[in-house]
């Protein structure tokens, strides 16, 4: 490919709303341009590594026996229906809906499972069909709260995603595992670094779900993990134990005290310095919303802990949890934000605590009155034993559930998502096969997503420098940049080679991209080569009339070899088939 074909300017700065690297060196090396918040235009760069990206899905879900088809984007609102599901999308925000011109309501699908279900309960008739997966490479629409860092947060973006139907929940399991396998594959191959974590299933449902992660700093998921233990979780579902207990105290009569102004557990401990947090009880009021009503939740939490929403709305099995405003804490607690206490709640408050409380006694918490706070308090004396569930954010340096190795907090980037959906979707929506003695059973399912088009954010968030971008060679635009010092005439030794090396290397399926722009200076090739980041370079400059060149690898191109142009092309196909990106041979057509 010549670079002078190539309807590409790089740019000196960066988009004003570019918060991460993969963003910013991507808008800059014209890979991406932004049409509106959330929705890109993909350059041709771009998508030649999307188009790598397919290529290793497709092989690795083809290598494991799943089959490829295309759902559309479009969909009814009545399947949605059917399965549970549309309220809760339109209660979030995330569904992009409409009517169209004869007033049916219609959705632009965010995830497959309604339109996947729908098709196998008429398609899937008798035991001897199954099991079966199958998936697409589709475009998803999520009218995200906010869509960011470029690709990887996008309101239309690329998902892999498929989907596993089994006889029974065993079968299902098989499924799930033989995909977290050819997931683990996927990433490999793509050249990245990951961690598996537990994952809370959201929205989607199911019990079991498992998410890839690539490790990097920029990642926007926190995930707490044990390299002693292998333990690793998405913060929002991590199981912990808490390492400092509380401590044991004497049993004295509740108190009362004025605590004029003290709203917080910093505050209340310069009040009290003899009172640890681990002997203080928060109360955190949630307004709740439920598929048929909304109410406030009242959470009890020690006072060195922090509450997990996520966890938070699995045990009510609401829709959505968000802290309560102002007036409705002063409604239900009859005091200024601050001072809520577990006693003397109204009824409509259901009060639920975390564990973390549990053997936590002769507390402090609010007394439901303006500056004043309640001591010495103790469950089961002072008020009734609450309702103990796991509602607890981990933090660095907790325990492991099983006590044996410490938490330590590291950040990711959810690239992958697998799920055991069970019979949810099928009860719901009546997919039914024949079983093998004759009676009507559901199948059991499993999902699967990769976000492809994040991937691609996500192996630059992995890998880049102060000078750009450093593609992984499985899925780099192009896998060799020949880059030509002097191109268009002004030195012919050099023209002559570098189209020779440029044609060799695509008679023997490696595909290279030749700088071979005329009137641009060395310095600015440099500089757009290293922006590029195309993994394997050699430069065709003053030793082209004995028939060298510079060999260099984008990850330290300092590094520099002078070498035979015959040997740059074996390397390169070397590497090439070693990555497994060996194409087929092509022959050029002159230009
Ligand atoms: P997130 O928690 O990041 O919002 P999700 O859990 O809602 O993602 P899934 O429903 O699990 O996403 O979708 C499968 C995969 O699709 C994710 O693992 C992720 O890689 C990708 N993905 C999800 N949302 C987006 C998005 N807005 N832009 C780009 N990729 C996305
Ligand atoms: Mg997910």
């Amino acid at each position: 490919m010549y670079q002078s074909h190539l309807p590409v300017t790089t740019l000196r700065e960066e988009p004003a709303d570019a918060e991460v690297p993969s963003h910013a060196l991507m808008a800059r090396a014209g890979f991406l341009q932004k049409l509106v918040s959330g929705v890109y235009v993909y350059g041709p760069m771009l998508w030649r590594v999307i188009r790598r990206i397919e290529t290793i899905v497709r092989e690795e879900h083809d290598r494991a026996g799943c089959v490829e088809m295309l759902m559309p984007a479009l969909q009814p609102m009545e399947l949605w229906v059917e399965s549970g599901r549309w309220d809760r999308y339109v209660q979030d925000g995330i569904l992009f809906h409409f009517r169209d011109r004869k007033g049916s309501e219609m959705c632009l699908g965010p995830t497959h499972e309604e339109v996947v279900t729908d098709y196998a309960r008429r398609m899937i008739q008798s035991w001897r069909q199954l099991p079966v997966t199958v998936y697409q490479i589709q475009t998803k629409f999520r009218d995200e709260i906010r869509p960011r860092f470029g690709l990887m947060r996008g309101r239309e973006f690329l998902m892999k995603d498929a989907y596993s139907f089994d006889a029974d929940e065993e079968g299902m399991r098989e499924s799930y595992s033989r995909m977290r396998e050819v997931y683990k594959n996927v990433f490999h191959r793509c050249g990245l670094r990951f961690t598996i974590v537990h994952a809370d299933s959201g929205s989607i449902g199911g019990s079991t779900s498992e998410e890839f992660m690539v490790d990097a700093v920029t990642g926007e998921d926190a995930i707490a993990v044990c390299e002693e233990t292998g333990y690793s979780a998405n913060v929002e579902t991590a199981r912990f134990r808490i390492p400092n207990p509380p401590p044991e105290v004497e049993e004295r009569p509740m108190r009362r005290e004025a605590t004029p102004g003290a709203k917080s557990c910093e505050q209340l401990r310069e009040l009290f310095p003899e009172v640890p947090l681990e002997q203080m009880v928060k109360t955190v009021l949630y307004h709740v919303t439920w598929p048929d009503r909304e109410g406030l939740v009242a959470v009890l939490i020690r006072g060195d802990r922090e509450v997990n929403e996520v966890k938070l709305a699995n045990h009510l099995l609401a829709l959505k949890v968000e802290l309560a405003d102002e007036d409705e804490i002063r409604r239900v607690t009859g005091a200024e934000p601050g001072f809520a206490g577990p006693i003397g709640l109204p009824e409509e408050v259901r009060v639920v605590a975390d564990g973390s409380v549990q053997g936590v006694c002769g507390f402090l918490c609010g007394a439901n009155v303006t500056d004043e706070h309640l001591l010495d308090v103790w469950f089961g004396r002072d008020l009734p034993e609450p309702e103990i569930a796991d509602l607890g954010m981990v933090q660095e340096g907790d325990l492991t559930p099983d006590g044996k190795g410490v938490i330590r907090i590291t950040r990711g980037i959810e690239v992958g998502h697998v799920f055991q959906l069970g019979t949810k979707y099928s009860d719901a929506m009546n997919a039914v096969y024949t079983s093998r003695n004759g009676h009507q059973r559901p199948l059991w399912m499993g999902c699967y997503g990769i976000g492809v088009s994040r991937i691609a954010a996500a192996a630059i968030e992995q890998n880049h420098d102060e000078h750009g971008m450093i593609w992984p060679l499985p899925i780099a635009p192009y896998a060799v940049h020949v880059v030509e010092l002097k191109s268009g005439g002004k030195d012919p030794a050099e023209d002559l080679l570098a189209s020779r090396i440029h044609d060799e290397l695509e008679a023997r399926g490696v595909d290279v991209l030749w700088d071979d722009r005329g009137n641009v200076s060395p310095g600015v090739k440099f500089k757009d080569a290293d922006l590029i980041g195309i993994p394997l370079r050699i430069v065709v400059g003053r030793d082209a009339h004995e028939g060298k060149v510079e060999w260099s690898l984008r990850t330290d191109p300092r590094d520099k070899e002078t070498i035979p142009w015959e040997e740059a092309v074996e390397r390169a196909v070397a590497a090439c088939r070693e990555a497994g990106r060996l194409g087929a041979p092509r022959t050029p057509v002159p230009v």
